[in-house]
């Protein structure tokens, strides 16, 4: 690891400089991941009559140095923090209470709880991760020994604690029985450099991490840490698997909660999957009790018990999931204070020999975050395995930190999830001014979306905007070709790999031709039945198939036209194929009912904001009216009761109705957007 630090960009003030050196360890993968790891340095503010105060900043709980702000740290009073030195125990909450207290900002977030040991180390800056390389060393039977001999005695070791005070304090008694130590590692845990300024603490760190990648990378070269057992299949048998157990492993994991779950076959994945010994390595524990926030203590090794993995059905899988529950029910059951309730028994990480890695969470998001930690884990593991036997903390130990008051305390601070979160759907025809509505209301609602199209570029850089809109990975731009069987089947399997399934459809996708019936030609009655007719045929029939076998019931809208109840001169191609779109969706609600999947339709009209369609056909239509062009729009506003504008809007805010809960009891239903059309009624 190689040092960043730069002289030149560093602000004078000692909070600037603080984030500066922050944001430097958080760049750095390898030594910390998603709000891990923090920092501290000392320094004087003055105080309410203006004398200079001792204060200490340091990070704000589940803060990210990666991208940290200066808002993101709290400044405290250094002196009543010292007096605590003197304390001889105190609870978590005992201590949670006293830091509010010391706070020079009450607004500022909850200080780290690892606070009080930045406070009571009297070095002024001071830098806590959880390094690979560090963890590699620490989480092996003989740590310290390894440790001393790989990094020196100017670390000292400590042995497994919880963060929290008992922790504090011992790395303060243990730091003044050493004078001129440069930090401590703590077993199982992570490492903490400390120093006289913010570059000496910085120095340190990527010194004693250089030193451990060095030795561990010495060891590779003498041998290899496990050989393979498993084989990987071909990517092809891979997916056909997935397709096979998926459907019946979400609906087992969302039980509770729905669950998204994304796959994972990069080339680390499979080489640790496949390896001898993973299945036993796998079960030892976390590589530092922070990741299990994300992954639970354990993942799901899938056991194929000598038969081929082929061989394993979906119940199968099943079985060995619920198996987990139940171990992890008894986990909580031995180690539960009465006043503590189970959080979800099911896992997050699930590794499968010859397959890869499936990651559990509410959104694309998590289960990225989770498979993240996992792919540091792995390489941990695998380089603990190099020097040592990898070891991590006890089931009791674990239990103290996965049911840590602190930690169950955020959650009950999390936002209320929005409508649509944890479902994932299918947009088709997502690149225009419809279906981009329709994405843009569903994800800002939630939703996890797969905005499909023929047009590759638009629909990928308008899945890029609703990810940043969204600030998560809730979108997946595909493109796709609703009237091509093999297109579709090809973009199923991204939404499987990326969702692990699939809760709604909204079937948009669709073209217009203008001519009168004597002068159509064959080619264009039948492309527009090819898409209008056929295309929403065949994406909903696969996405049909997917609900059922996933029997979690689902959503489908399809939108349709004014068109099909009030059909115009010169739209013949396209008024006859929507109808046979909302006849073939009445009928997918007739046959779905018993499955829980609700069929709905709406007929917009007159939607100009954003639409391919209307450029191609405006001129068109306007001709048919004996209008000019320009004049279009507002003929079609004027023609409605409402004298309305019908926008994008509109029609989102009519199929999110039709999609959630609120419609519960409504299938095979039309929804008219129109502004009012009386020949248009539904009848
Ligand atoms: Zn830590």
């Amino acid at each position: 690891m190689r040092s960043r630090w730069n002289p030149s960009d560093i602000p004078a003030d000692p909070l600037g400089s603080l984030v500066y050196r922050s944001r430097l360890i958080g760049e750095e993968a390898d030594l910390g991941l998603f709000g891990g790891g923090n920092t501290s340095t000392k320094g004087e503010l003055p105080d309410l009559f203006g004398r200079p105060e001792s204060v200490l900043w340091v990070k704000g709980s589940g803060a990210d140095l990666k991208d940290c702000q200066p808002r993101h740290f709290a400044a405290l009073r250094l002196a009543p923090l010292l007096s605590l030195s003197r304390r001889a125990r105190m609870t978590d909450e005992d201590m949670v209470a006293f830091l509010a207290c010391c706070l020079i900002d009450p607004k500022s977030p909850r200080p780290s709880v690892e606070t009080l040991l930045h406070a009571l180390i009297p070095e002024r800056d001071i830098d806590h991760t959880h390094a690979d390389a560090i963890l590699s060393l620490a989480n092996t039977s003989r740590g310290q020994a390894l440790v001393r001999r790989v990094l020196g005695d100017r670390l000292v070791w400590i042995p497994y604690l919880q963060p929290g005070f008992a922790l504090s304090k011992r790395v303060f008694e243990v730091y003044r029985r050493h004078p001129g130590s440069h930090g401590a590692v703590l077993e199982k845990h992570g490492l903490i450099a400390w120093g006289p300024d913010g570059r000496t603490s910085y120095l340190r760190t990527i010194r004693y991490v250089s030193m451990a990648e060095r030795f561990i990378a010495s060891q590779h070269r003498r041998k290899r840490w496990s050989a393979p057992r498993w084989r990987a299949l071909p990517r092809e048998e891979r997916l056909a698997l997935l397709r096979r157990w998926l459907p019946t492993v979400r609906r087992t994991l969302s039980q509770a909660r729905r669950v998204c779950l994304t796959y994972d076959d990069r080339p680390e994945v499979l080489e640790f999957v496949n390896a001898r010994r993973m299945p036993q390595v796998a079960r030892i524990g976390p590589a530092t009790p922070d990741h299990m926030l994300r992954t639970k203590r354990l993942p799901l090794v899938v056991r194929t018990n000598g038969r081929p993995l082929a061989s394993l059905s979906a119940e199968g899988f099943a079985r060995q999931l619920q198996r987990y529950a139940k171990a992890h029910a008894g986990y909580f059951q031995r180690a539960r204070r009465p006043d503590q309730s189970m959080l979800d028994p099911y896992p997050r990480v699930i590794l499968i020999p010859g397959v890869g890695m499936l990651t559990t969470g509410k959104d694309a998001t998590e289960t990225a975050m989770a498979a993240t930690i996992t792919h540091h884990a792995i390489r941990i593991i695998r380089d603990a395995s190099t020097v040592g036997r990898y070891t991590s903390v006890s089931a009791r130990e674990a239990f103290g930190v996965e049911y840590w008051p602190l930690e169950l305390y955020k959650l009950t601070l999390a936002p209320q999830e929005p409508e649509f979160s944890r479902l994932v759907g299918l947009i088709t025809g997502a690149a225009g001014g419809i279906g981009c509505g329709i994405a843009r209301m569903l994800v800002d609602r939630g939703a996890s979306v797969v905005v499909t199209d023929v047009k590759r570029d638009e629909v990928e850089s308008f899945a890029q905007e609703l990810n940043q809109r969204a600030g998560r990975r809730k979108a997946l731009g595909l493109v796709m070709d609703v009237t091509d069987e093999a297109s579709i089947e090809r973009a199923m399997d991204e939404v499987i790999r990326t969702f692990g399934g699939l809760d709604f459809l909204v079937s948009n996708a669709g073209i217009a031709t203008v001519a009168s019936i004597d002068r159509l030609s064959r080619e264009a009655w039948e492309r527009s039945l090819s898409v209008n007719a056929t295309g929403h045929f065949l994406v909903a029939r696969t996405v049909v198939r997917w609900l059922r076998a996933q029997g979690l019931g689902g959503a489908m809208v399809f939108i349709a036209s004014k068109n099909v109840p009030a059909p115009g001169k010169e739209f013949g191609a396209y008024s006859a194929a929507k109808a046979a779109e909302t006849q073939l969706a009445r009928i997918l609600a007739i046959e779905n009912g018993e499955h829980g999947i609700r069929v709905n339709i709406v007929h917009p009209d007159g939607v100009f904001e954003g639409s391919g369609l209307w450029k191609t056909i405006g001129p068109a239509r306007a001709k048919t009216y004996s209008l000019p062009p320009r004049r279009l729009e507002s003929y079609y506003q004027q023609r409605n009761l409402l004298k309305a504008r019908v926008l994008p809007s509109d029609i989102a805010e009519a199929v999110c109705f039709l999609l959630s809960q609120r419609s519960a009891k409504t299938t095979g239903c039309v929804l008219t957007v129109d502004g009012g059309l009386r020949e248009a009624f539904p009848r």
